[in-house]
């Protein structure tokens, strides 16, 4: 699954010890490993092998410019939502022709960033905007290439409410009806050539159900499209497959290709060109957010642990409820955790609620969590923090944004130093 694990009682990325690293840049800090990316990769890489897809990369998981540039010199393609991960893709040497562009609210200037970039397909979102897209593809004398992004209506009763996409009532694409009548509209526009449908239904999708019901639907609607003469040549089947939050808790790469690949084979052997766009199953598992515990408080029949880091650098536990492992790196032999689960069966553990240091009641990383006994100044990693963790970092408080490394073996490089106080107050010396 990942490169974290327990040696001689204490935790090792690679074969780096993650105090070794606390020691060397401090807490908090975001620790990646970089076999773990590259395993990640090639292991959704081989399970879709006979569709031979084009892999973006999803950069809004995990967009630090070293790990866009490792997955980029694997011959990655990127899925990218905004200029500003134009701008990332292009930095780290992304052949843009692998590029998909997918958001709902691309301005002008980040339509034409893109054009005059080549990226490889713009995911359609609305009418106004195929409409605006065309027209300014038209003034640069460029040809783009536009997905249309269907809502298949089919939802993973698992997925958090804030992740969902794939229902009618979202901002995101258009349902199948409309599709059609888009294609109608605009399927022989020369300057934005509609060629391409896209899916993305959410995440994560702890099943292989919901991406059979979704491509089912679309394949449906390609068969009918290209009755009527209508060219599409690429399917993109977009991200949300589910990281390993809990031990064997979410699908291998392989139970998803075995059931997605024989439904895409025909498509493939007729030509097509079929897109993954995964994000947090790359990223997810090869990283951790390292603290240091700073107090223990009781707070009537609570026991807090307070960190050094909490919602403002990891945000997923209150923003969505998500639930991350949590556990101290040095442990006595009998807590060596034998796997990430919510039901570990170890005596000696006490139910914590592990906080950080943020002026809100939301700022916590763990609500009733079992916890090896710690003290003031122990060292705690909160796993499988790599996708949608130091990206949504924030300020608040006037926090300075925590590093990141990179783990390779035993050997370990700083991809994003701390930031300081003048970084904070940088840009409003105006
Ligand atoms: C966020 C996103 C992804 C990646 O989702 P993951 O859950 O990280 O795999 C893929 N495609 C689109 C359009 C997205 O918005």
């Amino acid at each position: 699954m990942d490169h974290f694990t327990y040696r001689d009682n204490q935790l090792y990325c690679e074969n780096t010890p993650v105090s070794a690293i606390a020691e060397s840049v401090g807490t908090p800090a975001y620790v990646y490993s970089k076999q773990t990316l590259l395993d990640h990769y090639r292991a959704i890489s081989s399970a879709f092998a006979e569709l031979d897809p084009v892999v973006c990369y999803s950069i809004k998981s995990c967009g630090n410019l070293h790990i866009v540039r490792l997955l980029a010199e694997q011959g990655c393609g990127m899925d990218v939502v905004s200029g500003g991960e134009v701008f990332r893709a292009q930095e780290a040497g992304t052949d843009m022709s692998k590029v998909v562009y997918a958001g709902v609210g691309k301005t002008d200037d980040e339509i034409e960033q893109a054009i005059t970039a080549d990226i490889g397909w713009f995911n359609i979102e609305s009418e106004a905007e195929f409409e605006n897209i065309a027209l300014i593809a038209q003034r640069l004398g460029k040809q783009a290439h536009g997905a249309l992004r269907i809502n298949p209506d089919v939802a993973d009763a698992r997925t958090h409410a804030k992740t969902t996409t794939g229902s009618k009532e979202t901002k995101f694409g258009v349902d199948i009806e409309r599709a059609r009548r888009f294609f109608h509209a605009y399927g022989r526009n020369e300057s934005l050539r509609l060629d391409a449908i896209h899916l993305h239904i959410g995440s994560p999708i702890y099943s292989p159900e919901p991406y059979v019901k979704a491509i089912t639907k679309a394949l449906e609607l390609i068969d009918e499209l290209r009755g009527e003469g209508f060219e599409i040549n690429t399917i993109d089947i977009g991200g949300g497959y589910a990281a390993d939050y809990e031990t064997g808790a979410s699908p291998a790469y392989t139970d998803y290709a075995d059931a997605i690949v024989p439904l895409l084979k025909p498509f493939k052997d007729d030509g097509g060109t079929v897109i993954l766009e995964p994000g947090r199953t790359i990223a997810a598992n090869a990283g951790i957010l390292l603290t240091e515990v700073q107090y223990l408080k009781q707070g009537g029949s609570k026991k807090f642990v307070i960190c050094d880091t909490g919602m403002h650098h990891l945000i997923r536990p209150t923003l969505y409820e998500a639930w991350q492992f949590i556990w101290p790196a040095k442990v006595a032999p009998e807590h060596v955790p034998a796997k990430r689960a919510k039901d570990l069966e170890v005596d000696g553990l006490e139910i914590s609620e592990i906080v950080g240091p943020i002026c809100e009641t939301g700022d916590y990383l763990a609500k009733d969590r079992p916890l090896p006994p710690v003290e003031r100044g122990d060292l705690l990693a909160v796993f499988s923090a790599g996708a949608y963790g130091m990206v949504m970092a924030s300020h608040y408080n006037a926090m300075p944004n925590p590093p990141e490394v990179l783990v390779d073996g035993d050997r370990f490089q700083t991809i994003r130093r701390r930031e300081t106080y003048e970084d904070l107050v940088a840009a409003e010396r105006v």
